[in-house]
C-alpha cells in the first residue's frame, strides 16, 4: 500500500505492511535470513539477494518511514549516528563546509569535530534561530545546513521554511534532524528541507527496546547515493530491529498525542511550582521560538526542561528523588525520564560556549497517567 492521501495513522500502520502474500500473515515477518535463493542466476524471487544490500523486514520498514515524512524514499540504518555518517559522507566532500546548530546533538558534533574534520570536512556552529547569523556564517564552500528544532536540552526552534530558502539560494543541500518532533509532529519536506534525519531509537520506536536510524528524502539522487553507502558501509539494522521499530510506528500518532497532552499539563504544574524559576517548552507563548514552532508543528511533543531554585545540588536532588521518572539519557520512550543535563548528556560541554546550566533538569515526558506524573514531580521538588 502507497497511497498518499491516507492520513498519518493509516499510512503508519499499513503502508508496506500489506498481508504477508504467501502465508496471509498480518504482521510483517521477521525475515531472519542473510542470503535468498536464486531460481538460475540472477533470477531473484523478491528482489532480494544478500541482506546487507536488502531485506524484506527492513525494506517494510524503509517503506513505512518515507510514508511518514510524506516523501518517496526511506533508508533504515543501524542508529541515528550511521545515518548521520551516512548522510555527511554523501552530501560532503573533502573540502567542504556543513553549518550545524550550536547546540547539536553531541554524538553529530563529536562526529564532525572528531572524524569528519580529519577528512577535511569544515563546520561552524551557528544559533538556528537567528537567520541573520546564518546567513553570515556561508562560506563559498558551504555545501549543507544542518538543522535541529526543537533542540536538546533547551529546546530553541529553527524556521525550517526559511533556513530551506536560504539553503537554497547559496546551492546548498538542507537535512533536519527531526528526532525530537517526530514525522508527526512536524514534516521538513513540506517545508523545503531536503532530507529527514531521525534517531528511530527515541519516537519512532518509541519502546526504548531498539536503536535505529533513518534517512528519507524525495529526491532520487541523493537516495540512490544514501542506498550505495549504506550497502557498500554496511551500517543496517538487523530484521529483529526493523521489525521492532516497524512495531513501534504503528502507535506513533496516539503516542505524540498523548506525550504532547502530558507535557502541557506537567508545563503547567511546573510553572506553577515556587522552586521551578524557569521553563522551557515551545508551547508556551513566552517561548522565543513559539510562533514558528505553532506555524510549523503540529502540537509541542514531549521533551521540557527547566531550571530549579539552589543551583546545581538542587537539580541533582530533584533527579535522584523522582520515582516514576527515571534517571536516564535519552528520550522519547512511553516511560518518562528524567536526567541532568550539565552531567549527563551534556557533559562534554562543559566549559565550552555550549555549556548548559547547571540548575537544568530535562523531562522526557511519557504516556502514564498526567496526574502521577505530576505528583511525582511535585514530591521530588518539594
Ligand atoms: C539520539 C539522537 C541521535 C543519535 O541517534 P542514535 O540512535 O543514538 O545513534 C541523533 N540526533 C538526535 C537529535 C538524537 O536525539
Amino acid at each position: 500500500m502507497t497511497e498518499d492521501h491516507y492520513g498519518f495513522a493509516t499510512r503508519a500502520i499499513h503502508v508496506g505492511q500489506d498481508p504477508d502474500p504467501t502465508t496471509g500473515s498480518v504482521i510483517v515477518p521477521i525475515h531472519a535470513t542473510s542470503t535468498f535463493a536464486q531460481d538460475g542466476v540472477g533470477g531473484l524471487r523478491g528482489g532480494f539477494e544478500y541482506s546487507r544490500t536488502g531485506n524484506p523486514t527492513r525494506a517494510a520498514l524503509e517503506e513505512c518511514l518515507a510514508a511518514l515524512e510524506g516523501a518517496r524514499h526511506g533508508r533504515a540504518f543501524a542508529s541515528g549516528m550511521a545515518a548521520t555518517d551516512t548522510a555527511l559522507r554523501t552530501m560532503l566532500r573533502p573540502g567542504d563546509h556543513v553549518i550545524i546548530p550550536n547546540d547539536a546533538y553531541g554524538g553529530t558534533f563529536r562526529l564532525l569535530d572528531k572524524v569528519m574534520a580529519h577528512w577535511g570536512i569544515e563546520y561552524t556552529p551557528v544559533a538556528l534561530a537567528d537567520v541573520d547569523a546564518v546567513r553570515a556564517a556561508v562560506r563559498p564552500n558551504t555545501r549543507l545546513v544542518w538543522v535541529e528544532t526543537p533542540t536538546n536540552p533547551l529546546l530553541h526552534i529553527a524556521d525550517i521554511a526559511l533556513l530551506a530558502e536560504l539553503a537554497h539560494s547559496v546551492d546548498a543541500r538542507l537535512l533536519v534532524d527531526n528526532t525530537f518532533a517526530s514525522p508527526y509532529l512536524q514534516s521538513p519536506l513540506e517545508l523545503g528541507a531536503d532530507v529527514v534525519l531521525h534517531s528511530t531509537t527515541k519516537y519512532i520506536g518509541g519502546h526504548s527496546d531498539v536503536i535505529g536510524g533513518a534517512l528519507v528524502t524525495s529526491d532520487d539522487e541523493l537516495n540512490a547515493a544514501f542506498g550505495f553507502l549504506q550497502n557498500a558501509a554496511g551500517a543496517v539494522p538487523g530484521p529483529f530491529d526493523a521489525w521492532l521499530t516497524l512495531r513501534g510506528i504503528k502507535t506513533l500518532e496516539v503516542r505524540m498525542e498523548k506525550h504532547s497532552d502530558n507535557t502541557e499539563k506537567v508545563t503547567e504544574a511546573l510553572l506553577h511550582h515556587p522552586k521551578v524559576t524557569k521553563v522551557f517548552y515551545p508551547g508556551l507563548p513566552e517561548h522565543p521560538g513559539h510562533e514558528v514552532a505553532t506555524k510549523q508543528m503540529r502540537r509541542y511533543g514531549g521533551m521540557v526542561s527547566f531550571t530549579v531554585e539552589g543551583g546545581v545540588d538542587a537539580a541533582l536532588r530533584v533527579c535522584s528523588r523522582t520515582r516514576l521518572f527515571t534517571l536516564a539519557e535519552s528520550l522519547g520512550g512511553v516511560e518518562s525520564l528524567i536526567e541532568h543535563p550539565g552531567r549527563m548528556t551534556h557533559l562534554s560541554t562543559a566549559g565550552s560556549p555550549l555549556q548548559v546550566p547547571g540548575d537544568l533538569v530535562r523531562l522526557s515526558v511519557g504516556i502514564e497517567s498526567a496526574d502521577d506524573l505530576i505528583a511525582d514531580l511535585v514530591a521530588a521538588l518539594d
